[in-house]
């Protein structure tokens, strides 16, 4: 059995820069069959094949046996709070933009039991839980999703920091990233420079062609893994009129965009904590937490302790946290941010200034998740434009004089 190696071309460098072409050399062509081939490979050799499928509603991820259980003739469309599943009256595969669920949650699931505690005869017992799990190979990964898993492995591969459960996943994903041939109206990766091309982070990269007579796939590996599944299906190389479609692909795409942010420069004019901005935004905010669930960059998480009715055994849990819960920012005496308006501050701007301090890039991808998923419809790259704009102050008190807290 051959275990996928992980990416050799993994650049996980910041994704910033402007001329982001897509590389596609040498090419080759793919079927839907061979795609199945390759899962089909995949999983004969014990990974856990994950791709996109219609789940009550939505296109999201899951477990699959067949390529075909992809969402062939769907789309969406997306827009502030909006999301509805559209037919394409085509046979395309891959005609949605982003998922509605990233792909954080099968490296860094929602739950994750740290610690089991038995006590026995006076003595304590505690058992670390086994972090091995089987390899898995992700199909259809976005370009603004590969660049969020990049933002995740600095974060979780920290060599000083280093998360045992992301550790024993991560590196052994085989991942078949998809170019995205229809943004969606909620996207914006052209702006953040994260798509809509796959460039790196991936072991076999994609494109669907679809015209009135042809339907496959551009393929391009991007690790000796990827490689050799291409020539253990027997692909063969593209011609130069394939390619070329290929581009004038990427160029429809690069120009359909739904939305753009300025991410050349971290927008600091948008820092000032009294911009009568946070109030708007800070009484139509509900302080859910769909966008940080949503955001395939965001990491918080929060531990649980557990004890069943004996007192005997316990358990310690990492869940998913979120910077709009009160108790996230809680310090000896309260919440740091007990008002909406600090915590959406905080949020947005950690996502989009602070971050490139804390680790070279945005914190943004330009996925879109966030304007979708939110129920009252809060478009960060709106917000952000109307907070970089001189305003008058806010009428309420000054976040600068309470610490950021109302
Ligand atoms: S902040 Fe919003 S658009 Fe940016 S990566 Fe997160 S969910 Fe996507
Ligand atoms: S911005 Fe929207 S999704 Fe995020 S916490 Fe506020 S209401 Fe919820």
């Amino acid at each position: 059995m051959v275990r996928p190696e992980p990416g050799r071309n993994r650049d996980l460098g910041p994704w910033q820069g402007r001329a982001r072409a897509p590389i596609l050399r040498p090419v080759y062509l793919l079927s839907v069959d061979h795609l199945d081939e390759i899962g089909r490979r995949l999983r004969g050799q014990g990974v856990r094949t994950i791709g996109p499928v219609v789940r009550d509603g939505v296109i999201t991820h899951d477990d699959f046996d067949s390529v075909r259980e992809f969402p062939v003739g769907w789309t969406e469309d997306q827009d502030g709070g909006r999301y509805r599943l559209q037919p394409t009256g085509t046979g395309e595969v891959f005609a949605f933009s982003s998922p509605s669920t990233s792909w954080k949650r099968y490296l860094y699931p929602e739950r994750t039991l740290l610690i089991t505690a038995r006590r026995r005869d006076g003595e304590t017992e505690v058992v670390l839980p086994a972090t091995d799990t089987p390899p898995m190979a992700f199909f259809g990964v976005r370009s603004c999703d590969l660049a969020a898993l990049a933002i995740l492995d600095r974060v979780f591969l920290d060599p000083e920091a280093t998360d045992p459960t992301y550790a024993a996943r991560r590196p052994a994903t085989f991942v078949v990233a998809a170019a995205c041939n229809h943004p969606g109206g909620t996207c914006f990766c052209v702006s953040m420079d994260t798509g809509p091309t796959p460039t790196a982070g991936f072991d076999l990269s994609i494109r669907e062609v679809w015209t009135e007579d042809r339907h496959h796939f551009l393929a391009e590996s991007g690790s000796g893994a990827g490689a050799a599944m291409l020539a253990e299906v027997g692909a063969r190389e593209a011609t130069e009129e394939d390619v070329l479609l290929g581009r004038l692909a990427h160029q429809r795409a690069a120009e359909a965009m739904g939305r753009r942010l300025d991410a050349d420069d971290p927008p600091r004019a948008a820092t000032d904590p009294d911009h009568a901005q946070w109030d708007d935004i800070a009484a139509r905010c509900l302080a859910c937490g769909n966008c940080t669930m949503a955001c395939p960059t965001c990491f918080c998480s929060t531990t649980e302790d557990s004890t069943d009715l004996s007192g005997t055994n316990a358990e310690r849990w990492r869940v998913w946290d979120s910077c709009f819960t009160v108790d996230f920012s809680h310090l000896h005496g309260g919440a740091a941010r007990s008002g909406i308006k600090a915590r959406y501050r905080q949020w947005l701007l950690h996502k989009l200034v602070t971050w490139h301090d804390q680790f070279g890039s945005s914190g943004c991808v330009g996925c879109g998740r966030c304007i979708t998923w939110c129920p009252v419809g809060i478009d960060l790259t709106a917000e952000i434009a109307i907070l970089a704009e001189p305003r008058p102050t806010s009428r309420a008190t000054p976040a600068s004089i309470d610490g950021g807290a109302s």
